[in-house]
């Protein structure tokens, strides 16, 4: 059963060091969180997962690092400048402030349950400004990136031509964006400061429909082949109202949470609108020259846009479990190989000089491919619930027959049971197991 609850995992999290409140020791700091040992893990094994799909595995795709910070001419020429607002209104009841468009009922204040106590709705932009350089002034003017696809778009004359690819091909990107959210809210789900993983895959126009239906159903799979429930997932294509004047096509991958389902990803038809919005707000010509028709035209472009923070809330929620061990009840993180923080604990069983050397020559064995976690005090069962509890598919037990017949036990995190085995062939084994 996966986590009904949200305060499950928040609370796990924190327990065993996934995800940590920022700046907690002042009272913590409102919608942003830190990733612990863990947690850093665990986000860092999403974003691969995704760049491992998105682009290792596919001969279509680069991948750039753009800038974080970004001067407002490339605000401008998106439609963020003018555009990335919400619509604020303030209760002149009880003072609080509130999205107009994620209100269940438009006329009634949630805090105070006055009616029709609304101000007029005023637009609130969602970028963070900041200056650029020590001189204060409308030229030194900088802005954090809200979304990473701007990157793309700027860079991709560059890319096209030094990297030797033409459509259809694709730039990826994971990084950092900041959003000046007005209700911050569901632990991870919605912080002011996130991680992205965004692909805009660029297309020749008539074929953009084609490569929308094939990068819906590419996203959907990369969810479920990493172990989220096909039935904890949905794609919802907008109606035509939420649809943005440029896009033929717009569909949320949603998953089910705690609180109903919620978008995970965006995957956007948006036609050659950025392309040449971007060429004409800076002059370049941002386009492709087909060699073999002697024609240029401006690509379409296809964005699959996820988050990685998000979607690991998702990952854990799906990944929980409890069931029954001997008679105790147990709680497991059954992650995906790819995604477990740690891929193997090692354990020795006791903590006794004896044991120490042979059980950390296994560890750097393991520790050469794998991300290992060694753990000696506690019993055995403890340390075992504990791996269980942090979703580490095998642990090897070092025991003190080990030093006489050379072998270990493996056993495995969602069935619990055990095999003994010879260690010089552990990484094989591990490797079989893993799937990599
Ligand atoms: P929402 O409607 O939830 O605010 P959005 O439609 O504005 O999201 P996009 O601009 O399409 O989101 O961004 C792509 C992805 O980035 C989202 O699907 C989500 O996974 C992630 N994302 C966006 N805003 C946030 C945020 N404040 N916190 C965490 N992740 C976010």
């Amino acid at each position: 059963m996966p986590a009904t609850e949200l305060e499950q995992i928040v609370s796990l999290c924190k327990r065993r060091g996934f995800v940590y409140q920022s700046a907690e020791i002042y009272g913590g700091f409102r919608s942003t969180y830190d990733y612990g040992p863990l947690g850093s893990l665990l986000l860092r094994n999403v974003k691969e997962a995704w760049v491992r799909a998105v682009v290792q595995q596919r001969d279509d795709v680069v991948l750039i690092d753009a800038a974080v910070l970004s001067p407002p001419q490339v605000w401008q020429a998106s439609g963020h400048l003018a555009n990335f607002s919400d619509p604020l209104v303030d209760c002149t009841n009880c003072k609080q402030r509130f999205r107009l468009d994620k209100l269940d009922d438009p006329d009634l204040c949630p805090n105070c349950g006055e009616r029709n106590s609304f101000t007029e709705p005023r637009e609130f932009n969602l970028m963070f400004k900041t200056q650029a350089g020590p001189v204060e002034g409308s030229g030194a003017d900088a802005y954090l990136r809200p979304e990473t696809a701007q990157g793309m778009f700027t860079n991709f004359g560059q890319v096209l031509q030094t990297s030797r690819k033409k459509p259809p091909f694709g730039i990826a990107q994971v990084g950092k964006s900041f959003r000046n959210e007005i209700t911050p809210q569901n632990w991870i789900f919605r912080t002011r400061e996130f991680d992205q993983m965004e692909l805009e895959f660029f297309v020749p126009p008539a074929d953009s429909d084609q490569w929308y239906d094939y990068w819906c159903k590419a996203r959907m799979d990369w969810y479920t082949d990493l172990g989220i429930p096909n039935d904890m997932l949905r794609l919802r294509p907008h109606d035509d109202d939420e649809l943005s004047h440029y896009s033929t096509g717009t569909a949320d991958i949603e998953f089910a949470f705690p609180w109903g389902f919620d978008e995970l990803e965006g995957i956007a038809q948006r036609s050659d609108y950025d392309l040449k919005q971007h060429a004409e707000h800076s002059g370049e010509k941002l386009d492709y020259f087909d060699p073999q028709t002697n024609e240029r035209w401006v690509p379409y472009v296809i964005e699959p846009a996820a988050g990685a923070t998000r979607t690991m809330a998702a990952f854990l929620l799906a990944a929980y479990d409890e069931d029954i061990i001997n008679d105790e009840t147990r709680t497991v993180l059954r992650l995906h190989p790819r995604l477990a923080p740690y891929k193997v604990a090692v354990l020795p069983l006791s903590k006794k000089d004896t044991l120490t050397p042979l059980a950390h020559e296994v560890r750097k064995l393991l520790a050469d491919r794998y991300m290992v976690d060694y753990d000696e005090t506690q019993n055995i069962g403890k340390r075992y619930r504990r791996q269980d509890e942090i979703g580490t598919p095998l642990a090897v037990t070092v025991d003190f027959d080990s030093l006489d017949d050379n072998a270990v036990t493996i056993r495995d995190r969602d069935t619990t049971d055990q095999v003994r085995m010879p260690i010089d062939e552990l990484l094989a084994t591990i490797g079989d197991r893993l799937g990599f």
